[in-house]
């Protein structure tokens, strides 16, 4: 496939000058900043209100900015941050066991196997903790240690316990933190709060100089089915991740890639977007009429060890039923993980964890009936700790377990396999979060930044409430400052008139299409295609073929789709059809950019380029970049645009966990 690639001019990123552990503080010394009384002049839309869009607009209104803050859920605090389980990270070494924020910014950019923007990550790291002392404050119950001082837990990639949580209900916790600073703020009446509004498109506006710039969104009113716009000086995108396009996914349901398929028809790159992580622990998949996937958090591989029977005939007879898991004895178990990994063990990396799993049941010792799970085993640690110590820790997970596959975790071991669970590329984002778009900002999961090809874990809530409390506040001033002079937008606009025709044309098609099948039918199918294809192992020819499927997709959905009722009310087949036609384009784009990746790098495993034990191979002289990708036209292939990698602060490696 002919692609037109260029290379970025590294002054686009936007990283300040002076030393890595300079930069942010002499960023924040020398940005613009915006007066008070400037500050109620300027209107900032935020689309989102997860962790990432609720912690930046409660902080933008504290602020005194003009909030606008869309969510498609009917309260902000159901977005889908509230999922999260296994905790948050960060540098605040109250184990005294090494951590520090250069090992924190060490392990994230190992950990996302040297495919993330250094400065980008060292400030992630930096600001970890101010974080957790900002959560505190707001009354997030993390879980204590007797004495009082907060607890800590470790996850995969890291030999320090620097994972701060609440039992398994983190996201939820620091949700409701977050979501009481946001409602403060729209008692006081600088954040407006639209729920169960779905933005479908962004609108730009030319300045007087012809630069385009955000200046509004068109969104539906889910409820009435209403077409609604609105103006704002600045647009921030806080929308999550796409892992949905597989169908099934760890992802809440409602969980798209809409709102970044809209900016990058605007004009945003789309990053990296074939790097997603598939989480090794989660639920196997159980049949055919099933929609969603149940995570067992990462945490559990704190106590839990991972292993499969050492001989073949035991895997068969578990496959059939035939013995349980403890029938097997201790010698003829296979902690696979410790035995590859001696120095990390149960606690390597997600991508590492998931494909060793992947191996195991490949050759046949999956120990369920479908042959494609792994035992997840507390015993060991009921006895060293005691049955009370594991129920405090994880009880709330154990009862989910049982909840859903009606086993007791305390006597058998979990099964587990790996699934889709976040996406490490999205919107294209510079050092200041703003996208090549001007005055259009990404943030949380939503942006691509600082995770690489891997995240580690424990780090996207760190991410989201870094970018939300103490990066945009900061970044955006630097964009509104000049943009003081300029007065309010009408939503009369040209620009807005034309993006709401495109929109309803685009609406009107879609229901006229009155054919056979329904929209998850057609979603199931394209999840097939991402799975088998763009899923845990990829190869050129699997690739070439999953871009044939998709263009097939996206035929049989313009054919055969089935869209009930009408579009002015309450239509939730419409909805999903909207977004199922953004998922079928990220498809497309996964595929293409995993099929330009020729290397493997983290969560991006190409079965061409691995080593002898089958661990990833990089190709650092031919793929140390961001692979931006530049939408060009429908049905185009859009153009590459690479960001090259250098790193100065640290040296690039083979990623080892074994020693
Ligand atoms: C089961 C599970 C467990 C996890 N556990 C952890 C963990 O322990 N630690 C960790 O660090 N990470 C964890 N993660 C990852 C983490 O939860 C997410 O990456 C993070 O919460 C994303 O936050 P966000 O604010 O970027 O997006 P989200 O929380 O997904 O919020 C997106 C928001 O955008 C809104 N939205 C979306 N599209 C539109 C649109 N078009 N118009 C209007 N609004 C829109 C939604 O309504 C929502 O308000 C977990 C993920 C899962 C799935």
């Amino acid at each position: 496939m002919d692609i037109k690639s260029t290379i970025l001019d590294p002054a686009l990123s936007r990283i300040p000058e002076g030393d890595l552990a300079d930069k942010w503080t002499n960023y924040k010394a020398h940005q613009k900043l915006v007066n008070p009384s400037n500050k109620r002049r300027l209107d900032i839309i935020i689309v989102g209100s997860g962790l990432a869009g609720a912690s930046a607009a409660a902080t933008l209104g504290e602020m005194g900015f003009n909030v606008k803050c869309f969510c498609i859920q009917d309260s902000a605090r159901r977005a889908h941050s509230i999922a999260a389980q296994g905790g948050i990270n960060a540098a605040k070494n109250y184990q005294n066991d090494g951590d520090s924020i250069y090992r924190l910014f060490y392990d994230t950019i190992k950990g996302g196997d040297y495919r993330a923007r250094e400065a980008n990550v060292y400030r992630l790291a930096e600001v970890s903790n101010n974080i957790i002392d900002q959560c505190v404050a707001a009354g997030v119950p993390f879980a204590r240690e007797y004495g009082g001082t907060l607890a800590n837990r470790s996850f995969g990639g890291a030999q320090v316990s620097r994972t701060f949580y609440a039992k398994g209900q983190t996201g939820q916790q620091l949700l409701l933190g977050c979501y009481s600073a946001l409602m403060r703020q729209v008692n006081k009446g600088t954040v407006k709060m639209y729920t169960r509004h779905e933005m479908l498109d962004v609108v730009l506006v030319k300045d007087e100089q012809g630069v385009e710039r955000a200046r509004g969104i068109i969104v539906r009113d889910f409820v009435t089915g209403k077409i609604e716009r609105y103006a704002a000086h600045a647009v921030v995108i806080g929308t999550g991740g796409y892992g949905n396009a597989y169908f099934l996914s760890t992802n809440a349901m409602s969980c798209n890639g809409s709102a970044a398929i809209q900016c990058y028809h605007k004009g945003a790159w789309f990053a990296n977007p074939c790097y997603a992580q598939i989480h090794p622990t989660c639920i196997p998949v159980h049949g055919e009429i099933q929609s969603k996937l149940t995570l067992m958090s990462e945490s559990l591989r704190n106590d839990g060890r991972i292993w499969v029977p050492k001989k073949l005939e035991d895997a068969k007879k578990l496959q059939k039923g035939e013995i349980k898991p403890t029938d097997i004895a201790e010698e003829d178990r296979d902690y696979y993980l410790e035995r590859r990994y001696p120095a990390f063990g149960n606690l390597v990396p997600r991508d590492v964890a998931s494909r060793a799993a992947k191996e195991r049941c490949d050759k046949g010792f999956g120990v369920n009936a479908t042959g494609l799970a792994v035992f997840l085993d507390f015993s060991d640690a009921i006895k060293r700790l005691g049955k009370d110590v594991v129920a405090d820790k994880y009880g709330n997970l154990f009862q989910m377990y049982q909840k859903i596959t009606d086993q007791n975790p305390y006597e058998t071991p979990m099964m587990i396999y790996p699934a889709i669970h976040y996406t490490m590329g999205g919107i294209w984002v510079d050092y200041e979060l703003q996208t090549s778009v001007k005055g259009l900002f990404a943030i949380g999961e939503a942006n691509f930044s600082d995770h690489g090809a891997n995240r580690l874990g424990a780090s996207a809530l760190m991410q989201g409430l870094a970018d939300g409390y103490f990066v945009l506040p900061y970044t955006i001033q630097n964009y509104l400052a000049d943009q003081i002079q300029v007065p309010r937008f009408s939503t009369d606009l040209p620009e807005f008139e034309e993006a709401e025709k495109a929109l309803k044309s685009k609406i009107d098609r879609i229901m006229k299409v009155q054919g056979s099948r329904t929209v998850d039918s057609i979603h199931k199918e394209l999840g097939h295609i991402m799975w088998e294809h763009v899923g845990m192992g990829r190869t050129k020819e699997g690739l070439t073929e999953a871009l044939t499927l998709l263009k097939g997709i996206r035929e049989t959905f313009w054919k055969e789709v089935y869209v009930p009722g009408t579009a002015d009310t309450l239509n939730v087949e419409l909805d999903k059809a909207l977004r199922l036609l953004d998922f079928i384009e990220i498809g497309e784009l996964m595929a293409l950019d995993a099929l330009n990746r020729e290397e493997s790098c983290g969560g991006h495993f190409r079965e061409e380029h691995q080593t002898q034990e089958g661990e990833a191979l990089r190709h650092d002289d031919d793929y140390s970049y961001v692979s931006c990708w530049k939408y060009t036209g429908e049905n185009q292939t859009p153009d590459l645009l690479k960001e090259e990698l250098n790193y100065k602060y640290i040296k690039v490696q083979t990623r080892n966990y074994k020693n």
